[in-house]
């Protein structure tokens, strides 16, 4: 499936006003150098969760450069779906992956062989879940082409030492790509590859982070019967246990003792997760019918809501125990929110603990930053401002843009 109804996108002229004119100038100095390079991204689901998020705009965005993209993305049964979740985990450092996998594996990658297109130049494959489409390559069109592997994951460390495990045939595979992409040098594995760091990166002006206006932060709050006069504690996720809203709960139930607030949890169901139901019921649970614990299941493209939740909030949660880079802080800070979040993966590189927001390992750690942030709205805005600075500085689409054009240029030479 080929994505054609990207929705209409901001001027380039607009970003610019963001990130000011020298940034600009170094991106269409770029683009115009690789001016007739045909530019193809695929990936494994059109909505939910970060790598969606980042096509959604990075596609378009490269296209109003002049700079042809295309997105496609793999199609596949829930069985495929239910492997490659196993193997997410695997690759975080969770068992159970098991040899009987592989075959579901390959059965969906023969599904989408012709995915790859014939006359695409530079092609970049989003995690673990096409992975092995390289495999249907010719040798001709491995040397024509230019393959890059893009890892969102939190990549722990991959065992690769037994004959035919898993491991060992992920490794087989990268390394047949001319490229790597992580989001942090913790992630590099030692394999055969040229590596580069590239993080993730939000959109200013997509729906999710765009200002709008107080009447409809209003309206959204009162949708879902939030208290707008009580202060607000949101975490946005996935229903899934390495992002821990019941830990979440946990961590709230002990603030609220302390003070009056309310827990807004914000998920849905991507449609490449099929844990999250589990997950969902599991939250539901630990949630007991508390009036102000709000549980809310929102359908894929509720960018704008989320927007509003987001700015309505008091502080931003985003206690994940496992997290590649974690494009919710990102969000959080962009809208001048503190945000306290576990200590993992790729989030203290957007958090300086104490500075825009605080790192956490423990429920109690986490309701006591929370409590604190409450209890002192003015640090919390400083804290919020610095955010959102630190935000325009590194982890806007422009820059992100900049680093994926540098690295496809090298790759050219
Ligand atoms: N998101 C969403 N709806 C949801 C949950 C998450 O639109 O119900 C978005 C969220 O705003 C963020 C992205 O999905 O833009 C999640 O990216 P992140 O890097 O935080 O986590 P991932 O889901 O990729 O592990």
């Amino acid at each position: 499936m080929i994505v054609t109804d990207l929705p209409g996108y901001p001027s380039l002229k607009e970003y610019q006003r963001i990130v000011g004119r020298k940034q600009f100038s170094a991106i269409e100095e770029l683009a115009g150098r690789l001016s007739g390079v045909k530019i193809q991204e695929i990936n494994s689901t059109r909505y939910g969760g970060g790598v969606a998020e980042i096509l959604m705009s990075y596609v378009p965005f490269l296209n109003a450069l002049g700079l042809e993209t295309t997105w496609s993305v793999m199609e596949a049964g829930p069985e495929f779906f239910d492997v490659t979740k196993t193997l997410h985990n695997f690759l975080q450092g969770r068992e159970g992956f098991s040899p009987s996998m592989v075959e579901t594996y390959w059965e969906a990658q023969r599904q989408n062989e012709g995915l790859i297109e014939d006359d695409a130049d530079v092609v970049t494959i989003h995690d673990p879940q096409p992975l092995g489409l390289v495999e249907f390559l010719t040798a001709r069109e491995l040397e024509r082409k230019r393959l890059l592997w893009r890892c969102h994951v939190q990549l722990e460390t991959v065992p690769t030492q037994t004959v035919g495990s898993i491991g060992n045939t992920l490794r087989r595979l990268v390394e047949k790509y001319h490229a790597s992409i992580f989001s942090s040098f913790q992630y590099l594995p030692l394999w055969n590859v040229p590596s580069f760091i590239i993080p993730p990166f939000i959109d200013p002006l997509s729906e999710k982070n765009r200002e709008i206006p107080q009447n409809e932060i209003n309206a959204t709050l009162t949708k879902y019967g939030i208290d707008p006069e009580k202060p607000i504690v949101t975490q946005v996720s996935r229903y899934d246990v390495f992002k821990d809203p019941v830990g979440v709960i946990q961590s709230f139930k002990k603030v609220r003792q302390k003070t009056p607030c309310q827990l807004v949890l914000v998920g849905g169901r991507a449609c490449d997760d099929p844990e999250c139901f589990l997950v969902l019921r599991e939250v539901r649970e630990t949630a007991e019918d508390d009036p102000d614990i709000h549980v809310l299941d929102l359908p894929p493209d509720s960018h704008r809501e989320i927007n509003a939740l987001q700015r309505a909030s008091d502080v931003i949660v985003q206690k994940s125990i496992k997290e590649g880079f974690g494009l919710t802080v990102t969000e959080g800070l962009w809208k001048g929110k503190p945000v306290v979040a576990g200590n993992v993966g790729g989030i203290p590189l957007q958090i300086r603990d104490g500075w825009n927001g605080y790192l956490v390992s423990t429920i109690q750690e986490t309701a006591d930053r929370i409590l604190h942030l409450l209890r002192n709205p003015e640090k919390a805005a400083e804290m919020g401002a610095r955010g959102r600075e630190f935000v325009r500085e590194y982890y806007l689409l422009p820059r992100g843009v900049q680093d994926h054009l540098t690295v496809i240029d090298q790759m050219q030479n």
